[in-house]
């Protein structure tokens, strides 16, 4: 098949976004997009979060319905593209057919990390990567099971709560001996742990699976590197994601170092014709010591209308400061810029009262915010992110303090306070 235009490889949220931002870029040659799931782009969040507890499943298109079909996208399902020819300008699918690109997109996203002890494929085992994984784990979790979550990562915890929110009863088993402490200020690692708590979960930190088996029963049974079992309905892994980045990688495209295929500012790839965005794209960011993926939702749209522009000679938008948010049970978490080893948080409100917002600072220049149900507060807080310059913040914290009218007297004011 020939296809004188776009091909976008994945039909997931980034994929969707980029094609439909290079129709609003005024493209009108042919755009294919070629999706190994038998569905058309949809949203992943809802996966760990709706799509588990809410009595009708939510819809989940990424572009509505009018935007799908104005966007005039040939969109192969079931596609499957085993290599990127380079020289040759085409992709070639599992089952043997190639099609021709003028520009190629790489929007593979990524797959579920899987534990050898727990094969994907094993009755009882779920991973959450697809809307089927998801209605797989939302059928059994009806049955109000006794499940055992591996990882305690944002997905593990979110899984947690919509369990529980069902009625299952819920065991977290986690190796590190606190939750997300590479992620967040070790308060609001307290409180998602307490949250959960709260919520009937049970956690155990500092605990790894080594092995898992079926037993008569039917059940499964958890051995932990400390010794202990533990027997359970269901078993949900979520240690992380492996980027989609083998096609790259094997048309010769440069990887990033950690993973995902490399990219410069403007999402284009080593090759010319070739651009990548979302889970599967390692780019530098300012502040960043080298290349890193980002998972979140943000950079799949931001990066895929980044792609579409700098496809098409486009001056591509500005890079916004990254942005993730995560809802565990009823409490809503957000957070802005990037975490590091070195900053220091300062806080404002209460995790007690489940409302608190803290800001993470290299010598007074903000670099991360998180914020616990304070979400229009941290948004406030953007103006900050964008200048790389020192705040005073001996106020922050004072219940007394406009913090809109504050970030913005920051962000307007001259560096006050020396590096
Ligand atoms: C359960 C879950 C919950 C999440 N919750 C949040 C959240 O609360 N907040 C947040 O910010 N982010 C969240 N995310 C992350 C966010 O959804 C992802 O960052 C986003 O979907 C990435 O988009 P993408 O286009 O890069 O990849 P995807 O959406 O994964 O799309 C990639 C697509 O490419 C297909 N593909 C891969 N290889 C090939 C191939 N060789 N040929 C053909 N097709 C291929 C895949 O099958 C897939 O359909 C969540 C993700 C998951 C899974």
């Amino acid at each position: 098949m020939k296809s004188p235009g776009i091909v976008i490889v994945g039909a997931g949220q980034s994929a969707a976004v980029a094609a439909h931002a290079l129709r609003e870029h005024g493209y009108r040659g042919h755009i294919a997009m070629l999706g190994r799931e038998w569905h058309k782009p949809y949203e992943r969040p809802p996966l760990s979060k709706a799509v588990l507890v809410a009595a009708q499943e939510p819809l989940l298109d990424v572009l509505a319905e009018e935007a799908w079909a104005r966007s005039n996208i040939e969109l192969l399902n079931g596609s499957d593209v085993a290599a990127l020819d380079l020289a040759q300008q085409e992709v070639r699918l599992a089952n043997g057919q190639t099609i021709e690109y003028e520009k190629c997109l790489v929007a593979t996203g990524g797959e579920a990390r899987t534990l050898l002890c727990c094969p994907p494929y094993r009755r009882r085992v779920h991973y959450i990567r697809t809307l089927d994984d998801a209605r797989r784990l939302r059928a059994a979790l009806q049955r109000r099971p006794q499940v055992a979550i591996l990882g305690g990562g944002f997905l593990g915890l979110e899984i947690a709560h919509a369990a529980l929110a069902v009625g299952a009863s819920v065991t977290v088993l986690e190796r590190a001996t606190s939750l997300l402490d590479r992620f967040l200020p070790p308060e609001v690692s307290a409180w998602l742990q307490s949250n959960l708590c709260r919520a009937g979960a049970r956690v155990l930190l500092g605990t790894s699976v080594s092995d898992a088996f079926p037993v008569e029963t039917g059940r499964m049974l958890l051995a932990t590197d400390a010794g202990a079992r533990l027997e359970v309905d269901e078993v949900v892994v979520a240690i992380g994601l492996s980027p989609n980045d083998a096609l790259a990688r094997n048309a010769g495209l440069e990887i990033g170092p950690g993973g995902g295929v490399l990219v410069d500012a403007n999402c284009r790839t080593s090759n010319e014709h070739v651009f990548a965005c979302g889970d599967c794209a390692s780019q530098q960011r300012p502040g960043q010591s080298q290349p890193t993926r980002l998972e979140s939702w943000q950079n799949a749209n931001e990066q895929a209308r980044t792609a579409a522009a700098a496809m098409l000679g486009a001056s591509p938008p500005k890079p916004p400061v990254p942005w993730f948010w995560t809802d565990q049970g009823a409490h809503n978490i957000q957070m802005l810029g990037l975490p590091a080893d070195d900053l220091e948080y300062v806080r404002r409100g209460d995790p007690t009262n489940a409302k608190a917002l803290w800001i993470g600072h290299r010598r007074l220049v903000p670099i991360h915010a998180v914020a616990i149900n304070a979400g229009s507060e941290l948004r406030a807080l953007r103006p900050l992110f964008d200048r790389d310059q020192p705040v005073q913040l001996q106020d922050f914290h004072l219940d007394t303090l406009n913090l809109r009218a504050w970030a913005k007297q920051q962000a307007l004011a001259d560096a006050a306070v020396p590096r």
